[in-house]
């Protein structure tokens, strides 16, 4: 690719945001560059569940960037070669707390087209996850799940293939101004340039990102052997209630959270919840943790992995199957946001999602930025 070439879009980061703002411009006609310093992807796009969840994302924005976010995943998954692997969202609740967190939850908007199953329907139709325990369990139909590690460099080739987005890798972006990136292989210039530097705070716009308290969260991840059976969806349980903001921002999730801290307060002051969803090969992805650091240490801490696969124990009624894999991955996390769009420059958008849930609400953030840097109107 001719370096010097002056582009519409230039994105720096080839994670699923940067992919995403690619699309969206894309999509308007524009001639679009991705840079990135690593030959292929290998942040948190990759090391992620991909489960792209709609049920249980922040009221509000979140909520509605992940409805649109998971249209744009169905819409394009066929076209670029990345098969959904199931669909929907299953958490099972296991004490009365729960439950009433569930009810009031489908008393929101937030709960439309979900519903409240009793044991005797989970048995019937989600026969991996009855348990004796088990009390009810919320099914949502709104979930996608993809094979991150496939489904990123699938959605990369794609974007090359079919709307001509150049890319750059094994590059590193040195400096950002208007029109103009420095980078390891020379200048580019572009109208535009979205920064998505997922979890590097200081690379470029340091200041910038400090500003808004940006920090790091550490995620031990699990691979198992093909457990038998196979999910029907996502499985999540008790834990994630008290994690997500969809439903931990419930006023009856109080007496939830103070029900764990006295039962599970490990898993609490390790943050760590359920999510299992499975592979086409029918392993499972089981996580996962959370622990918070400008720098996290890389080590993956064989308790912290104890504490996860006895949630699993407990929800699947089953000794967990053999561990595959062990990883770790960090993305960005604010106390009080769930994304940064901020405008360092003119013309320069810095773009960030400090929450884990970048692979859910990506494609709705792209369309997003390249509304504000192009105008127009959002799909
Ligand atoms: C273990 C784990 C599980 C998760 N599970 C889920 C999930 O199931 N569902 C969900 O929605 N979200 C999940 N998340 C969160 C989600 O993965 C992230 O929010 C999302 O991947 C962030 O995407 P990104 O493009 O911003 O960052 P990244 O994927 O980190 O990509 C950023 C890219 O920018 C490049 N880059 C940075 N600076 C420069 C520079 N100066 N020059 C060149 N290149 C640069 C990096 O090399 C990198 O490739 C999870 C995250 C983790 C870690």
């Amino acid at each position: 690719m001719p370096a010097n070439r002056p582009f519409d879009l230039a994105v720096v980061g080839a994670g699923v945001v940067g992919l995403a703002c690619a699309l969206a411009a894309a999509k308007r006609g524009k001639r679009v560059v991705v840079i990135d310093r690593d030959a292929q992807a290998n942040g948190a796009s990759v090391r992620n569940f991909g489960f792209i969840t709609v049920t249980g994302q922040a009221r509000g924005d979140m909520w509605v960037r992940a409805g649109r976010s998971a249209d744009v995943w169905a819409e394009i998954a066929a076209e670029a070669g990345i098969p959904v692997l199931h669909r929907g969202l299953l958490l099972a609740a296991r004490r009365p707390e729960s439950v009433a967190v569930l009810e009031a939850f489908l008393r929101t908007e937030m709960g439309a087209e979900c519903r409240l199953l009793d044991a005797e329907d989970v048995q019937r139709n989600h026969a991996e996850a009855a348990t004796p325990e088990l009390l009810a369990a919320l099914w949502s139909p709104h979930e996608l799940r993809v094979e991150s590690r496939e489904a990123i460099p699938r959605l990369a080739a794609w974007l090359e293939a079919r709307h001509g987005v150049s890319f750059l890798r094994e590059t590193a972006v040195l400096a950002v101004e208007t029109s103009k990136l420095v980078t390891t292989r020379g200048e580019i210039e572009a109208e535009a340039i979205a920064v998505c530097p997922g979890d590097d705070l200081v690379s470029l716009f340091a200041d910038r990102i400090a500003a808004h308290g940006v920090t790091r969260c550490k995620l031990q991840m699990l691979r198992l052997a093909d457990p038998g059976f196979r999910l029907s969806a996502g499985v999540m349980s008790d834990l994630g209630l008290a994690r997500y903001a969809g439903y931990a921002a419930l006023p009856e999730a109080e007496a939830l959270r103070g029900r764990l801290e006295i039962e599970q307060p490990e898993h609490l002051k390790n943050g760590v919840h359920l999510i299992a969803v499975q592979s086409g090969d029918g392993s499972l992805v089981v996580g996962d943790s959370h622990h918070y650091a400008a720098t996290p240490d890389p080590f993956a801490c064989e308790a912290v992995d104890g504490l996860i696969l006895d949630e699993f124990e407990t929800v699947f009624g089953r000794k967990a199957p053999r561990v595959l894999e062990r990883w770790t991955g960090t993305y960005a996390s604010a106390p009080d946001r769930t994304v940064v769009i901020d405008t360092p420059a003119p013309g320069v958008r810095l773009v960030m999602v400090t929450t884990g849930a970048g692979a859910s609400t990506g494609f709705a953030l792209g369309e997003e930025v390249a509304a504000d840097l192009f105008g127009g109107a959002r799909p």
